[in-house]
């Protein structure tokens, strides 16, 4: 159920309309846009006539949504969402690239990451500290250790940091640390993990699920935004289909469906969405032409001997030239980089 306040109307009319729906039983989740303020009521009765609303003072529009997820349609939010960190802003007119090594391996490593990174002109390191991986055996991260080294690097030169949360028992340490709180493919669906990010007040940064729909993302950003965080930020980072050259399939077409389907901002993950780094820029140059608000990409200074996702890590000279390749790309989507 969405209510679209006329331009101008008062806040006791909105308050009204706050009560009604409460009174149906619904949860109510104000967006308060330039123009106009849009009321979502989530949770409540089936039957009831949207005259009730459409004749109420100061209301322009009630609509039914028949989508599944509604704080994260579009239409509670048409001019859609700019996630304000500091002084970056995601989902505006500047491509916001986020960079770092997949995982943080030790000081020397996320120092040297965090240089490239920053003379490339990204906004955003990223690594993990505590790794999720198909193997066992894998290398899990440094925990608390690479929290601090991977947070030091990134204030040392201005960059804001986005890490990784496998469960909600370490959101609360990963939060005094990051910026942004990073759920991965394999947790797209862990709901336990969705709700207490919703108990937040920090960004998310939700990745598409290996073999999850669009509509599967979104519903789980509607989990989080059902709790109260609306600082949710999309990411596709390639899917599984039968092609098995590249890791995953890169899924350029989810960026412009995502931007039509919902108000929130979608990065594109080409490290994880190809595998390969030779892939990596020529994707990377897809994202941004189709419209991506940011990018996550992977980069580290002896990739060979990375302790995870080496393979699709950029050296750091591949690095500064997608770079440069996308401050090309970016004025012609009329954006920036
Ligand atoms: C990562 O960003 O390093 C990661 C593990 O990604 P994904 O969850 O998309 O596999
Ligand atoms: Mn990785």
């Amino acid at each position: 159920m969405l209510v679209v306040m006329q331009q101008g109307a008062t806040e006791e009319q909105i308050d009204a309309v706050i009560e009604r729906l409460t009174e149906l039983g619904f949860d109510v989740h104000r967006s308060t846009g330039v123009v106009h303020t849009v009321l979502g009521g989530v949770g409540g009765k089936e039957e009831f006539d949207l005259d009730v609303f459409e004749l109420m003072e100061g209301v322009k529009e009630a609509h039914r949504i028949s989508s599944p997820y509604k704080l994260a349609s579009r239409s509670f939010r048409p001019g859609g969402t700019v996630v304000k960190i500091r002084d970056v802003d995601i989902g505006a007119e500047r491509v916001v690239v986020m960079a770092g090594p997949c995982s943080v391996e030790s000081r020397d490593q996320i120092e040297r990451s965090a240089e490239i990174v920053a003379a490339g002109g990204a906004r955003v390191l990223r690594g993990g500290a505590f790794q999720p991986s198909n193997a066992p055996y894998a290398f899990r991260g440094l925990g608390e250790e690479g929290l601090e080294l991977l947070r030091e690097a990134a204030s040392r030169r201005g960059l804001l940091v986005a890490s990784e949360v496998t469960d909600q028992t370490q959101i609360a340490l990963v939060a005094q640390y990051a910026d942004i709180l990073q759920v991965g493919a394999r947790n797209m669906q862990n709901f336990t993990l969705l709700r207490e990010l919703g108990r937040q007040r920090m960004p998310v940064l939700l990745k598409r699920g290996i073999s999850a729909t669009i509509e599967e993302l979104l519903l789980s950003a509607e989990f989080i935004m059902s709790g109260g965080n609306y600082d949710v930020i999309l990411c596709e980072r390639g899917i599984r289909t039968f092609e098995t050259y590249t890791r995953y399939t890169m899924d350029i077409s989810a960026i412009p469906v995502v931007q039509k389907l919902s108000h929130l901002p979608i990065v594109a993950d080409p490290s994880h969405g190809t595998g390969r780094r030779d892939k990596v820029v020529p994707m990377a140059r897809a994202a941004v032409a189709a419209g991506a608000d940011g990018l996550l990409v992977e980069v580290h200074p002896d990739p060979d001997r990375a302790l995870s996702d080496g393979a699709q890590s950029l050296r750091p000279e591949q690095f500064q030239e997608m770079m440069r390749q996308l401050r090309l790309i970016a004025p012609a989507v009329e954006r920036s980089i």
